[in-house]
């Protein structure tokens, strides 16, 4: 896959720091670390609609369909525009493959895709709209698809989708995401991570070992 920041809100964690700041009417002397600190403080407090005056464009490139079926799940604070498979031919058979397909399972896993590939083209050549041929294109084949999404939201679903135990694609895609947020937003990037950062437990039935499981505290703390 590759992620690419196309475009951003210039000073983005300022324009956060001081629409906050503008809320409580103080003046604030907004040096480069009193906004990162503010910016933290304001996401530990909850604050977090100023969080909405910054933005980030991705142009998101060789993920799967299934990954983006996830992605565009996401609803709030977020645009979308996908490459389409009614306008755009696939002339190349560009498909993902898991890591965990291997011993053996690769080479049926391919020919299948190749296959699909073969008729789809076979359709497309002998006159079946492109529209009607991709239904034999499976999960697996790659997209295209620019991704604008406020840091509010960015918080939001970096928080389920960097969790390990999200799936492995999209969970790389908020990864690449992240990596391409902390060039130009540091404060921002900071709070990119998984909920158990903020909640000091986890909400999974069974942890990573990252943080321990809320019945675990729960019970630590005498509530159970
Ligand atoms: C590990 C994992 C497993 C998943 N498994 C499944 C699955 O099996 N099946 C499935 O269908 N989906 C599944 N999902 C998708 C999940 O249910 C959400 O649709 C997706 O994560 C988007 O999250 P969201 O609603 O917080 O995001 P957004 O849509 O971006 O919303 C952001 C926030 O705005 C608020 N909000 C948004 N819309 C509304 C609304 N209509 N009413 C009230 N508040 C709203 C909520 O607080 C929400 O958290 C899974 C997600 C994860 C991370």
């Amino acid at each position: 896959m590759k992620v690419v920041l196309v475009s951003y809100t210039p000073d983005s964690e300022l324009i956060i720091a001081s629409s906050a700041s503008a809320s409580y009417d103080s003046k604030k002397n907004f040096t480069p670390e009193y906004v990162s600190s503010f910016l933290k403080n304001l996401a530990e407090r909850g604050h977090l609609s100023p969080f909405e005056h910054a933005s980030f464009t991705f142009d998101i490139q060789g993920i799967s369909r299934a990954c983006s079926h996830q992605l565009v799940r996401h609803r709030i604070g977020v645009a979308f525009t996908q490459q389409s498979q009614r306008y755009t031919k696939l002339t190349e058979p560009h498909f993902v493959t898991p890591s965990t397909i291997e011993q053996g399972w690769e080479e049926r896993y391919a020919d299948l895709s190749l296959a699909c590939h073969r008729l789809y083209r076979e359709m497309v050549e002998g006159g079946i709209p492109m529209e009607d041929a991709r239904y034999v294109l499976p999960q697996s084949f790659e997209t295209r698809i620019v991704m604008t999404m406020n840091a509010r939201e960015l918080i939001n679903a970096s928080e389920l989708r960097l969790c390990q135990k999200a799936q492995w694609e999209i969970r790389e895609l908020f990864e690449n995401l992240r990596s391409e947020v902390k060039k130009v937003a540091p404060a921002i990037e900071q709070m990119l991570k998984p909920k158990c950062y903020r909640l000091g437990f986890c909400t999974e039935s069974k942890s990573c070992g990252l943080f321990p499981t809320r019945n675990k505290v729960e019970t630590k703390n005498g509530s159970n």
